[in-house]
C-alpha cells in the first residue's frame, strides 16, 4: 500500500482524530516498488505515518487541499466487515435516537465525519436508501458500502447511488456517477413519482431521481416541529419551501393559513402534491413559484403580513471567500422578513452555509432587526439534528444554524 509520510509535527491533530490530512502536511508519498504509476491514483487507500514512522491510520487518497481523509486510526490497514461495523454502528444509533419508526422511515443513516465516515452520506426513505459520495474514494467503495446497508438495515431493499453533483467534476473515475446499486423492485424504478417516504407520521414524495441533494432536506426535522407547536391559528409565509415540509407541519399544527413560496416551479409543483396527500381537504394553502426577494417585497407594497415567517434559503455561502456576500444576503431577506410579521408574530430563520459560523450568522440577524427597528427576542437557537451528528474532533461538520425570533 501507497504510505504518506507527514512533516514532524504534523501528526498531531490525527492523533487527535481529526479525519483530514492537508496536502501542506506531507513530507514524502513512498510508493510500493512494483506500484505501476508515479504518484497514487485518486481514491486509493494509503497509509499515513509520521515522520518517526509511527502508524496513524489508513484513508483515501484525494487530489487537492485535502490529501486524505482517515477512516481508520491507529492501524495500517482497513480492518476485516470495517464497512459493515461502521455501518451497523451508524444504524444503532438512528435505532436508538427512535428515529426508525412506523410512522417515521426518513432518516440520515450516515453523515460522513459525524460518523467516522468522511466523504459519505446516506439516506433512508421507506425501503430505499441514497448513497452519495463526495470523495472518489467513497465512489470506489460504493459496492461494498451497498452490500453492507443491505445486510445491516433491514427496511432497505433498494439501493441509489447519486453523486452526479457530489465528486470532483473533473475526475476521471470508472463507473457511473448516477444510477441504482442494488434494487429489488420487479423492475427498476425509473420514475419516483409515486414513491413516498415517512416524516413524523407525514407523508412526503422523495423525488431522488431529480430533486436536489437525495432528494429532501431531513437536516429541518425536528425544527418543522417546533413549527408545529407554534403554528395554531396563525398564517404562516414558508419561505423557499422546496417539498413544503414546514408547510405541512404548519397545517398539521392548525395554522390559519399556510404560504409556500420558492423560486422552483419543481419544488411548487411537489408541495402541491405533498399538500394534497396528507390534507385532501385543505383550503388554506396556497403555493407560488415567486424569487424569495421580490415575494417580500411584494407583500411589503400591499401592507400584508404574517404571524409567522420561515426563512430556510439555500447556502449563501458556499466558500469562504464568498462569506462576505452571504452575511449581507441573510441580512437583507431577514431585514425583509422582520418587516413583513405582525406584532406578536415569530420568525424561524436559518442558515445552512458552513463557512458561515453561528456568530456571524446571528450578526446578520441582529442587524436585520437593527435596521427595521422593531423590538426582537430570541426563543430558540436552532441547529442540526440527531442523525447529522458532529464529530467531536471535526468542528467544521456543524453547518445548520437558526434562530427563532419573537417580534413586537
Ligand atoms: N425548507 C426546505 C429546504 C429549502 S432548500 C425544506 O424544509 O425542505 C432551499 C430552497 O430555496 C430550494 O428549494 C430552492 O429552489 C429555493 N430558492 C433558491 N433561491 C431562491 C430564491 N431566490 N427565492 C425563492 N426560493 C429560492
Amino acid at each position: 500500500m501507497t504510505t504518506v509520510v507527514l512533516k514532524p509535527k504534523k501528526e498531531e491533530s490525527l492523533l487527535r482524530q481529526h479525519p483530514w490530512v492537508f496536502s501542506g502536511a506531507i513530507a514524502r508519498v513512498a510508493l510500493d516498488k512494483d506500484y505501476p504509476y508515479d504518484a497514487p491514483r485518486e481514491g486509493e487507500l494509503v497509509q499515513v505515518r509520521a515522520a518517526s514512522g509511527d502508524v496513524l491510520g489508513v484513508g483515501h487518497w484525494q487530489v487537492g487541499s485535502i490529501a486524505v481523509r482517515i477512516l481508520a486510526f491507529g492501524v495500517d490497514a482497513l480492518p476485516k466487515d470495517f464497512w459493515r461495523e461502521r455501518i451497523a454502528a451508524a444504524y444503532l444509533v438512528r435505532r436508538m435516537l427512535q428515529l426508525v419508526r412506523e410512522d417515521n422511515d426518513t432518516y440520515r443513516l450516515v453523515h460522513g465525519e459525524g460518523d467516522f465516515l468522511p466523504g459519505l452520506i446516506v439516506d433512508v426513505y421507506a425501503d430505499t436508501a441514497v448513497v452519495q459520495a463526495h470523495s472518489i474514494g467513497m465512489h470506489y467503495a460504493r459496492h461494498e458500502i451497498a452490500e453492507a446497508i443491505l445486510n445491516t438495515v433491514p427496511a432497505v431493499r433498494n439501493i441509489y447511488y447519486k453523486s452526479d453533483d457530489t465528486l470532483p467534476f473533473k475526475a476521471q473515475i470508472d463507473g457511473d456517477r448516477i444510477g441504482w446499486l442494488i434494487t429489488n423492485h420487479q423492475s427498476p424504478i425509473t420514475n419516483s413519482d409515486e414513491f413516498w417516504s415517512t416524516e413524523n407520521g407525514l407523508q412526503f414524495r422523495i423525488d431522488w431521481l431529480r430533486g436536489q441533494k437525495t432528494g429532501f432536506f431531513i437536516d429541518q426535522r425536528e425544527n418543522r416541529a417546533l413549527v408545529e407547536r407554534y403554528a395554531k391559528g396563525k398564517d404562516v409565509l414558508n419561505m423557499f419551501c422546496y417539498t413544503g415540509g414546514f408547510s405541512l407541519y404548519a397545517l398539521r399544527g392548525g395554522a390559519r393559513r399556510v404560504d409556500s413560496v420558492d423560486v422552483s416551479q419543481k419544488a411548487i409543483d411537489l408541495v402541491n402534491v405533498n399538500v394534497a396527500r396528507n390534507f385532501p381537504d385543505c383550503t388554506c394553502h396556497k403555493a407560488v413559484a415567486a424569487d424569495a426577494f421580490e415575494y417580500l417585497d411584494a407583500q411589503r407594497a400591499e401592507n400584508h403580513t404574517y404571524d409567522l415567517i420561515i426563512l430556510d434559503p439555500p447556502a449563501f455561502a458556499k466558500h469562504r471567500d464568498a462569506i462576505k456576500n452571504a452575511l449581507r444576503g441573510y441580512q437583507r431577506i431577514n431585514a425583509k422578513a422582520i418587516r413583513q410579521i405582525r406584532p406578536g408574530g415569530i420568525l424561524f430563520t436559518f442558515s445552512c452555509s458552513q463557512a458561515v459560523d453561528k456568530e456571524a450568522f446571528r450578526l446578520a440577524v441582529f442587524s436585520a432587526a437593527a435596521q427595521v427597528g422593531r423590538r426582537v427576542r430570541i426563543l430558540h437557537q436552532l441547529h442540526q439534528p440527531q442523525d447529522h451528528p458532529i464529530n467531536i474532533y471535526h468542528p467544521e461538520g456543524e453547518y445548520l444554524k437558526g434562530l427563532v425570533l419573537y417580534v413586537e
